[in-house]
């Protein structure tokens, strides 16, 4: 049975591997020079570049996936947890703050931003566990594809451990009221396409996954787990084909039948499974009548957002960073509002750097620091120019915020990813880093399903699809389209 797969993110590479290791024959379809779609890879003068992804969470899942595929993940990635697991700089305050790995010392560190916090801390994690828990067991790696399919099974009982009205600002409002706890607590939100303000209570659990999971890292860099699946999926027979973007999907009588290349070839194929962005998939590639939701579908979602990013080579060691660094700003709602409400550029940005050269000295050449910059931006469409003038401003507050007074002077190679880039390189809809934002209205049976609804042989699998955002979730949607394609097309014994 032929399977064509439109993008090599990690989500359209773990259904090729899961596929092909049942006997499926894969084909992946790649328009950029290199596989792995956000997290893709660059080298430029010594150093090696993640270009997106660079916090390995959920380690739980990720092993749960390659389980599936009969591989060890500790053998195949060399797996670090860092500790500690970050640093914070937060407005007004001189001192930087390292976040331990342990937390009865984090609770030290709550202790002093709130009298009882430290107390507080111990059993609002162990809450948000047993939500993780029941998320996990229950609904993260399960096709809903409807609201019946919440409550199936026993889902229906143990979800009454998981709060689900409100936000997840109000929810942890409730029991800490610093504003330092609180932005501890729900900065995760940004990994999610999300705010604090938007995402529902449930995803208080991100807690969970950021202190009671930890913060890892795969030495040799992020991408050494897309080269993991990529050798997976060769050693199972599937065949990678770069610079092949795919125009459109050929229809018959409810079905897909062909893909069309930009040569104007149609190769034939018993299933396609696209792991571009949906919104392209259905707007572009498909042809009005085989679109499972309308184009208004589109233009009201909540999206993601937008991102700068930089890729920079800093000359000596900067021992103000730490392999990951963030910077809060004082006014924690203004900052959400610009991105979600009002789409402007935010005047004093909260930030995240990442120097994963102060744990590979693979990354970087010796006696130079490996930096990436990214600062959430609204998803818009912004100018190139108006951009190049901000991401100036952006290397000054770095420099302003961290204390690095001679920032700018020691950056030796540099890159800027403009959020134009987002729709250029991944065919984004308007420049979304993340894709569709985990709100209440996109979140489970809410979200978009693993399985067209027009066609019967055409599937998706990324960020887009439930469960959505991020490496270790997309695979699971791997794993979830995976299974169906075994039920509806299941290969001859
Ligand atoms: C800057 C940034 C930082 C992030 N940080 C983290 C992190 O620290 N940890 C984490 O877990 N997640 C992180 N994420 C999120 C994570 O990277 C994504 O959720 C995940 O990688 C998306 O995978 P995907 O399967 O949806 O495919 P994508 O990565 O979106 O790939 C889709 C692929 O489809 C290709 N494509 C599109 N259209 C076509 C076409 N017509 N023909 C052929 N190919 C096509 C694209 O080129 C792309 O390669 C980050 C994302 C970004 C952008």
């Amino acid at each position: 049975m032929k399977v064509a797969i439109i993008g090599s993110g990690i989500g359209g590479l773990g259904a090729a591997a899961l596929l092909a290791s049942r006997g499926y024959e894969v084909t992946v379809y790649e328009k950029n020079d290199v596989l792995g779609g956000r997290a893709a890879v660059y080298e430029a003068e010594g150093f090696t570049f993640d270009m997106g992804p660079s916090w390995y969470l959920m380690p739980d899942v990720f092993k749960q996936f390659f389980d599936l595929l009969d591989e060890d993940v500790d053998e195949l990635l060399d797996l670090v947890r860092l500790d500690p697991s970050y640093r914070v700089f937060f407005e007004g305050t001189p001192e930087p703050v390292d976040i331990p790995a342990d937390t009865k010392e984090l609770a030290h560190i709550f202790e002093q931003f709130e009298a009882g916090a430290g107390a507080k801390l111990s059993k609002y994690l162990a809450r948000v566990k047993a939500q993780y828990e029941v998320i996990t067991t229950h609904y993260l790696w399960k096709n809903l594809q409807s609201p019946l399919t919440l409550v199936g099974r026993g889902a229906g009982k143990a979800l009454i451990h998981v709060p689900l009205f409100g936000s997840v600002d109000s929810y942890v409002k409730r029991t800490f009221s610093s504003p330092k706890i609180r932005q501890l607590l729900e900065y995760t939100l940004v990994f999610l396409g999300a705010s604090p303000y938007n995402a529902p209570a449930m995803y208080a659990m991100m807690a969970h996954v950021d202190y009671g999971l930890g913060v890892f890292y795969p030495q040799g860099g992020m991408y050494t787990l897309i080269e993991a699946l990529v050798s997976i999926g060769k050693k199972h027979g599937v065949t990678f084909k770069l610079n092949t973007p795919i125009t459109a999907i050929i229809t018959q009588k409810g079905r897909a039948t062909a893909i069309r290349l930009e040569d104007g070839s149609e190769p034939q194929y018993d299933i396609v499974i696209s792991n571009a962005d949906m919104e392209h998939t259905e707007t572009v590639l498909l042809e009005e009548s085989a679109r499972s939701y309308p184009k208004t579908y589109w233009d009201r979602r909540t999206l993601g957002p937008s991102a700068l990013l930089m890729y920079l080579g800093v000359k000596g060691d900067i021992e103000q960073f730490k392999h990951h660094t963030l910077y809060f700003s004082e006014d924690w709602s203004t900052h959400f509002k610009s991105i979600y409400e009002s789409k402007d550029l935010p005047e004093n940005p909260c930030f995240y750097l990442c120097a994963p050269s102060k744990t590979d000295p693979s990354v970087a050449p010796k006696g130079f620091e490996n930096v990436f910059v990214l600062i959430p931006l609204p998803a818009t469409h912004f100018n190139d120019s108006e951009m190049h003038t901000y991401a100036e401003s952006i290397i000054d507050h770095i420099s302003t915020v961290t204390g690095v007074k001679d920032f700018r002077e020691r950056i030796t190679y540099r890159r800027d990813f403009y959020p134009s880039e987002f729709i250029t390189r991944y065919n984004s809809q308007s420049a979304t880093a993340l894709g569709l934002a985990h709100t209440l209205t996109q979140t489970a049976f809410l979200r978009p399903s693993g399985k067209s609804r027009k066609l019967k042989n055409l599937y998706y699998v990324g960020a887009g699809v439930h469960p959505g955002v991020g490496m270790p979730v997309c695979l699971i949607s791997s794993h979830i389209s995976a299974q169906q394609i075994f039920k509806d097309f299941p290969l001859a014994t």
